[in-house]
C-alpha cells in the first residue's frame, strides 16, 4: 500500500469536509450523500482502511481484481461494481458484487438475472445513463433508458435502485454540472413514469463531487483523493 492508514484518514477526513460543506450549501442533509470509497487497483489493505474508517462499501472496477480481493477483505463490507461488465462475466459478477452500477443494456440485465437466479439471491443494480452524450462513455443513452428499466424491473431477481452516470473529461465545469443535472431529470421522469423510487443517483467523483452534490448525488465514488493516484495499467 502506497500511504499509511493515517493518511489515508487525513485524506477522507478532507473529503468527508468537502462533501459536507456541498450539503450545507445545497440545503441537504450530510445522510443523504454516501461514500464509496474506489479500491480498484490498490491492493485489498485499501479496502481494510475505509472498514477501519467507518466506511462501508467499497468500488471495483474489474470482477477478476475483486474476485482476488473480497475473500480476503473484511467482514460484512459491501462490494459494488462500477466499470464495465461484459454479459459473459455476469454469471460471476452477480455472485461476488453486492451491487452492479453498471448496468447499460438489456443483454447485459438479463445475464445479470440468469447469474442472480442461480446464486439464489436479489441482485441491487443501477442503471448506467450516458447523460453527458460522450462517445468515450460506456452506459445506455438517455432516450433508451424508459426500455432498459422497464425490462430490468420486469426481472425477479434484480432490483434497480437508481441510477449512475460518468461525467465526461472537460477542463469546463458547466460540463459535468449540466451532466448530473440531466441524470437527475432522467431520473425524476423514469421514476414518474413506472412509479418506482429510484433513489440512488450515484454521481460524483475525486475532481467533480460537490457539483455532483448540488446536483442531488446520493453517493459520490471516490478513488485518488482518498488512496492518492493510481499506478497506471
Ligand atoms: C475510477 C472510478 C472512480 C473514481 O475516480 P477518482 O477520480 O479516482 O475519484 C469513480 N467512478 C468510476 C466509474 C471509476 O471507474
Amino acid at each position: 500500500m502506497q500511504i499509511t492508514y493515517d493518511q489515508f484518514k487525513v485524506a477522507t477526513d478532507a473529503v468527508k469536509g468537502q462533501m459536507d460543506a456541498a450539503c450545507a450549501k445545497a440545503g441537504r442533509a450530510e445522510s443523504e450523500v454516501s461514500l464509496l470509497a474506489v479500491t480498484k487497483t490498490h491492493p485489498v489493505e485499501a479496502a481494510h482502511y475505509a472498514w477501519r474508517y467507518g466506511l462501508r462499501s467499497v468500488g471495483e472496477n474489474r470482477v477478476q481484481e475483486a474476485a482476488e480481493k473480497r475473500p480476503e477483505g473484511p467482514d460484512g463490507l459491501r462490494w459494488e461494481l462500477i466499470g464495465h461488465l461484459q454479459s459473459n462475466k455476469a454469471k460471476l459478477a452477480a455472485g461476488l458484487f453486492d451491487r452492479v452500477q453498471s448496468v447499460d443494456s438489456e443483454k447485459l440485465a438479463l445475464a445479470l438475472e440468469r447469474g442472480a437466479a442461480l446464486h439464489g439471491k436479489t441482485l441491487a443494480i443501477l442503471l448506467q445513463v450516458n447523460a453527458g452524450n460522450d462517445p468515450a462513455k460506456f452506459g445506455a443513452e438517455p432516450a433508451e433508458a424508459p426500455r432498459l428499466l422497464e425490462f430490468a424491473l420486469s426481472q425477479s431477481h434484480l432490483k434497480v435502485d437508481g441510477l449512475m452516470t460518468i461525467a465526461p473529461l472537460s477542463d469546463d465545469s458547466a460540463v459535468a454540472q449540466r451532466t448530473f443535472a440531466r441524470l437527475r431529470e432522467i431520473r425524476d421522469a423514469l421514476a414518474a413514469q413506472f412509479g418506482v423510487p429510484l433513489h440512488e443517483l450515484s454521481m460524483g467523483m475525486s475532481g467533480d463531487l460537490a457539483l455532483a452534490i448540488a446536483e442531488g448525488s446520493t453517493q459520490v465514488r471516490v478513488g485518488s483523493a482518498l488512496f492518492g493516484s493510481r499506478p497506471a495499467r
